[in-house]
C-alpha cells in the first residue's frame, strides 16, 4: 500500500451547512425518490441507500480544507480548516492522547478557511505531543500565534501544552517526512498559496487548492509545471461555474473545466474537484457535476472528430470523509 488521502474538509471560504429548512426539503426529495423507485417498506431502506452515492444522501460536507496524507510509515496534514477538528478527535484515540504523537502540518497559505480549525485541534493541548508546522511563508510562526491569542481565543500560544516547531520551506525544494517526498509549488492565488506534490512508491498526489488556474500553458506555469506532471491524483479548486469565474477574476478560485483542460493536457489520471462554495447546495454541486460531465464528453468527442487521441481522465467531486488509496486508482 502506498499513499492514502483522506479529506476531512472540502468546503471553501467558510464552513457551511444546509439550513434546517433545506434539510427538510432534501429529506422530502429523498422520500419521494424512495417511493418513485418502487420501494415500499422499511426493510428496503438499506438497499435504497446503497444505490445512492454519499453526496446524494448526505451532501458534500460542511467543513473547510483539511487533508490527511499518509503511508503506513508516515502521516502529514495539509491545512487546518475546520475539518482538522474531527481529525484531531480521531488522533486523540491513539498516541496523541498520551502525549506521544509527532504531527506534521503543512500550510498552503493563511486565509481563514485554511486555519480556523487549528485552535480546536485537540493534540495541541496534550503535553508531550510534538507538532511541526511547515510553510513557504516566513511569517508562519506569527500567523499561528495570532490564532492562539486573546481576545480571539482564550488559550494563549505560550500556554499550549504541546511542543510546537516551525519550519520554513524553500520553493520547489523537496523535503522528506518518513517515506513521503513533499515538494511545494506555487498556485495562482492572491496572498500567495503553495500547493504540494507528494510522492511515495511511484505514486503522486498533487494538492492544488486554492488556485484560480490562470496560467493555462506549460510556458506560463514555468517552474511550477512539475506539480502537474506524472500525477495519479490531483485535488483541484472548482469553486465556480465558468460564468462565475469570469465575474470573479482574481478572487483566486477556479472552475472544473480548467482543471479538466489541465488534466487532459498533462495526462493526469484522476481529478478530485473541491473547495465547494459555501453558498452551494448539494443539488447545485450535483448540477456543477453534470456541467462538468457535458464539458468532458464534448472535449473527448471534439478530439476524436479531429483524430486526436486524448488520455482518459477519471474525475469526481470530493465530499467530506472521502478516502482514496492511490494504489487502487
Ligand atoms: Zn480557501
Ligand atoms: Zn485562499
Amino acid at each position: 500500500m502506498s499513499l492514502r488521502v483522506k479529506y476531512w474538509g472540502v468546503r471553501g471560504s467558510l464552513p457551511s451547512s444546509p439550513t434546517p429548512e433545506q434539510w427538510v426539503t432534501d429529506f422530502e426529495g429523498l422520500l419521494r425518490q424512495f417511493f418513485k423507485l418502487g420501494y415500499k417498506d422499511a426493510t428496503e431502506i438499506k438497499d435504497f441507500l446503497q444505490h445512492h452515492s454519499v453526496p446524494q444522501i448526505g451532501g458534500f460536507g460542511t467543513a473547510t480544507t483539511s487533508v490527511e496524507v499518509s503511508t503506513p510509515q508516515a502521516q502529514i496534514i495539509i491545512d487546518g480548516g475546520s475539518g482538522i477538528r474531527n481529525l484531531g478527535e480521531e488522533m486523540m484515540k491513539g498516541p496523541a492522547a498520551k502525549g506521544k504523537a509527532i504531527i506534521h502540518i503543512f500550510l498552503t497559505h493563511f486565509h481563514w478557511d485554511h486555519l480556523l480549525g487549528l485552535p480546536f485541534f485537540a493534540p495541541h493541548f496534550v503535553k508531550g505531543n510534538q507538532i511541526h508546522y511547515y510553510a513557504i511563508q516566513p511569517e508562519l510562526k506569527d500567523m499561528i500565534k495570532v490564532k492562539f491569542s486573546k481576545p480571539f481565543f482564550p488559550v494563549p500560544f505560550e500556554q499550549l501544552s504541546a511542543h510546537l516547531e516551525f519550519h520554513q520551506l524553500e520553493p520547489r525544494k523537496p523535503i522528506m517526512i518518513g517515506d513521503m517526498k513533499i515538494t511545494p509549488y506555487q498556485l495562482d492565488h492572491p496572498d500567495p498559496c503553495w500547493g504540494y506534490r507528494i510522492e511515495n512508491e511511484g505514486k503522486v498526489y498533487a494538492h492544488c487548492v486554492d488556485t484560480e488556474g490562470t496560467r493555462t500553458s506549460r510556458e506560463a506555469l514555468g517552474p511550477d509545471l512539475p506539480l502537474y506532471q506524472g500525477v495519479d491524483l490531483m485535488y483541484y479548486d472548482a469553486q465556480y461555474t465558468l460564468p462565475e469565474l469570469a465575474e470573479k477574476a482574481n478572487w483566486g478560485h477556479s472552475a472544473a473545466q480548467l482543471g479538466l483542460d489541465l488534466a487532459l493536457r498533462e495526462g493526469i489520471r484522476h481529478v478530485l474537484f473541491a473547495h465547494h462554495d459555501p453558498g452551494a447546495t448539494t443539488s447545485q454541486i450535483l448540477e456543477l457535476k453534470a456541467q462538468t460531465r457535458e464539458y468532458y464528453d464534448w472535449k473527448i468527442k471534439t478530439a476524436s472528430a479531429n483524430n486526436i487521441q486524448l488520455p482518459q481522465v477519471k474525475w469526481r467531486y470530493a465530499h467530506e470523509g472521502l478516502t482514496i488509496d492511490l494504489v487502487n486508482l
